[in-house]
């Protein structure tokens, strides 16, 4: 048994903020990084959250991913924008590569941006959020250079990333429509989720070096397991694609369109440097909407699709989306759970980096504690 502490989102966010400042970050890439990834875990990502700091601050240290890196323009043509990220912090030149999509699909109706070599830019539905907030539709295809992780439908060996696609549809009248999920059949930080204490993965989401099914995170990372920062490369298994054949060719097409188109590069070559490339296409659907019902019929949909009835064993008829909102109600009412050995983690990066005075900050900042699986 772990122990969960709840934590104080605003607390962690200030934590994680000063950390990358101190790592080098500005002010604005530190403060982005922290919101997002305390949003992540907020929505129920803890994969994709505040677990991963030691990471990034280790990526930091050694650099593979750089502070201060701008969005570099590479091409424009038509409404299309190619920038380069620098292997920068993921997050915030995702949101800015967002911002200038939006714009484009502002002025013209469509926008497309390829981003290439962005360090991590984590949960990717927080960029069709964004998407949607401004009132506009968003596709996503990410692919994560140097990062071959995921055995494909029938193969038993690593070939590809966990290649994450998001769309966001905006609906004027309710909740936003954000589907957004990695096409293996659990992202790479639920595997370390799950090695850190945290939620048991389904029985099928690994594959041994001998092709057999098994949910045991050491096939992934071997025996860099034991170190603080687990290396997923360094196993003799890999994570299963979602979905057979059709799952597992969505996970190949955002390896040839975010990684071949944006000039990321794909997984077929074992010597890149890591990054996310992302090819996010935007469209306003005013465009679109000759007959002006979009929003309407959006809205009456998504109505419809809540309203009908559960499965067996199902209360809630839910629509993409709903659940990350749920949780961020609930954890927001609650506080932040947070795995004991995650916040470890965090404090230690914290306490070398000689951030003490926030580490008594944030044990102030415990709710209470509680025992997880
Ligand atoms: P997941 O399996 O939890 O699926 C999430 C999606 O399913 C969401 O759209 C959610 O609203 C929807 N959903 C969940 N329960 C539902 C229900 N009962 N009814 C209807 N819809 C439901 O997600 P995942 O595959 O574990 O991915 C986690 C995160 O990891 C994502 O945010 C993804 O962007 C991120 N990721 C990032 C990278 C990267 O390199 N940056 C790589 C892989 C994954």
């Amino acid at each position: 048994m772990t122990e969960t502490l709840l934590v104080d989102p605003q607390a962690l966010t200030s934590l994680i903020d000063e950390v990358l400042r101190a790592d080098g970050c500005s002010v604005d890439e530190a403060d982005c990084v922290a919101v997002h990834l305390v949003d992540a875990s907020l929505r129920g990502h803890d994969s994709h959250g505040v677990i991963r700091l030691p990471r990034y601050h280790s990526w930091l240290g050694s650099g593979r991913i750089k502070a201060r890196q701008p969005l570099s323009p590479i091409a424009s043509f038509g409404a299309a924008r190619q920038f380069d990220g620098g292997s920068g912090m993921g997050q915030w030149l995702a949101r800015e590569a967002t911002s200038e999509g939006i714009a484009l699909a502002r002025e013209q109706g469509i926008g497309v941006v390829a981003l290439r070599r962005a360090g991590h830019i984590g949960r990717v539905g927080a960029f069709a959020e964004q998407a949607a907030e401004a009132g506009y539709i968003s596709l996503f295809f990410v692919n994560v250079g140097g990062s071959r992780l995921v055995a494909p439908f029938g193969s038993a060996q690593r070939v590809g990333s966990t290649a994450p696609v998001a769309i966001g549809v905006p609906n004027p009248e309710g909740d936003d429509f954000i589907l957004d999920f990695a096409t293996s059949k659990v992202a790479e930080g639920k595997a370390l989720v799950a090695a850190r204490g945290g939620k048991r993965l389904p029985g099928d989401a690994l594959m041994g070096a001998d092709g057999r099914l098994t949910d045991d995170p050491e096939v992934l990372y071997g025996p860099s397991l034991k170190e603080g920062t687990p290396d997923p490369q360094a196993g003799p298994g890999a994570l299963t694609a979602f979905g057979d054949h059709k799952g597992s060719g969505l996970m190949l097409a955002c390896e040839l369109l975010g990684g071949a188109l944006t000039g990321n590069g794909t997984n077929g070559r074992s010597d890149r440097a890591f990054g996310n490339g992302m090819l996010a296409i935007f469209l306003d659907p005013a465009r679109f909407n000759d007959l002006g019902g979009f929003g309407g019929e959006v809205a009456h949909y998504i109505d419809f699709v809540r309203s009908s009835s559960p499965a067996q064993g199902v209360e809630d008829v839910l629509i993409p989306g709903d659940k990350e909102r749920r949780t961020r109600a609930e954890r927001l009412r609650t506080g932040l759970p947070v795995p004991s050995p995650v916040l470890s983690a965090i404090l230690k990066v914290a306490s070398d980096l000689d951030l003490g005075w926030r580490e008594e900050q944030l044990r102030r900042s415990v709710l209470s504690r509680a025992e997880s699986g």
